[in-house]
């Protein structure tokens, strides 16, 4: 069962992580230290996400006591659009891991196509073992991947996606290209702060549900099987311990290619996070929407 991505840098990221957005203050730290229990090793983080001090408590506690090393576990955060000047990133780097309590990332993310070649330093200095990109889109890959000077590829391009935005042309094209690929909002971010300008609740979408049924499952974890299946890491986001346990679970079923077609096929578009803040910037990446 395909239990790691391998990143083009051979490292191994486990393919299923923990969410952290919104997971807030005196919530995140027993989350964190109960998914670690429950087998979780991959933590998706963030600085925006103003809780990165109460991950690295719980990291380190379970590191002291002994539940893990730091080497069995793969932490993930982003650098914000706030500091992407040259002289800022290192620094926000260092304060991120600061909170984290670590010595070293293991992916670096730029949060939103703003940049990227500025990470590359990071790596150097040891403080990232490899970095990669959110939010792009294929031409902003490509322009990537085009610059003569490019030292370090993205290993990483974290995107939204859902069975109402499966993305699988900019997923086959970051696979193809040696980036692999984390779906976040999996489950359709049910707790989503902005107003949705219509229902999407894909939890209670019949042909999940129905798909559910068949396998004793629940619509989260078809929703979660699906990315997997596609070799796609997920990164389901929960502060609730049975709801944690439960997203885990997924390594024990299999969805036929028919499930995985229909999944794919679904009439059904919808994009969750469309950062309409950025809309007017000249890099912002969802304009086909
Ligand atoms: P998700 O699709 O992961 O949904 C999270 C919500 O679903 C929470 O409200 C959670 O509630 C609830 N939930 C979790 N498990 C279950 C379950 N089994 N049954 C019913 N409800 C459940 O949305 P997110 O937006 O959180 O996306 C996941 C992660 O992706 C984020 O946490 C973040 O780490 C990352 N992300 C990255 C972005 C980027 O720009 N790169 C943008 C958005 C997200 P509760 O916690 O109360 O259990």
């Amino acid at each position: 069962m395909t239990s790691y991505v391998e990143l083009s840098t051979k490292a191994k990221m486990p393919i299923l992580g923990l969410g952290t957005w919104q997971s807030s203050i005196g919530k995140v730290r027993d989350a964190v230290k109960f998914a670690i229990d429950v087998g979780y090793r991959h933590f998706d983080c963030a600085y925006v996400y103003q809780n990165e001090n109460e991950i690295g408590d719980a990291i380190q506690e379970k590191i002291e006591e002994g539940a893990v090393t730091r080497e069995d576990l793969f932490v993930v955060s982003k650098l914000w659009c706030t500091r992407h000047e040259k002289s800022l990133v290192k620094g926000a780097c260092q304060n991120t891991l600061a909170a984290l309590k670590l010595d070293y990332l293991d992916l670096y993310l730029m949060h939103w196509p703003m940049g990227f070649k500025a990470l590359e330093e990071l790596v150097d200095a040891g403080l990232a073992k490899s970095i990669g990109i959110s939010n792009f889109n294929r031409e902003q890959i490509e322009r990537l991947l085009n610059k003569p000077d490019l030292k370090y590829k993205p290993v990483n391009n974290q995107i939204e996606s859902h069975p109402y935005l499966p993305q699988e042309e900019l997923v086959n094209y970051c696979q193809s290209q040696g980036i692999s690929v984390t779906a976040y909002c999996p489950l359709g971010a049910p707790n989503w702060p902005q107003p949705k300008s219509e229902a999407i609740f894909l939890l209670d979408d019949p042909k999940i549900k129905e798909i559910a049924a068949k396998y004793s499952k629940t619509s989260a974890q078809v929703l979660i099987r699906f990315h997997i299946q596609r070799n796609v890491s997920v990164i389901p986001k929960s502060v609730t311990p049975h709801r944690i346990e439960e997203n885990f679970k997924v390594f024990d079923f299999e969805l036929t290619k028919e499930e995985m077609e229909t999944i794919l096929r679904f009439k059904k578009r919808y994009r969750i996070c469309s950062l309409t803040t950025g809309r007017n910037h000249k890099d912002y990446p969802f304009t086909e929407d």
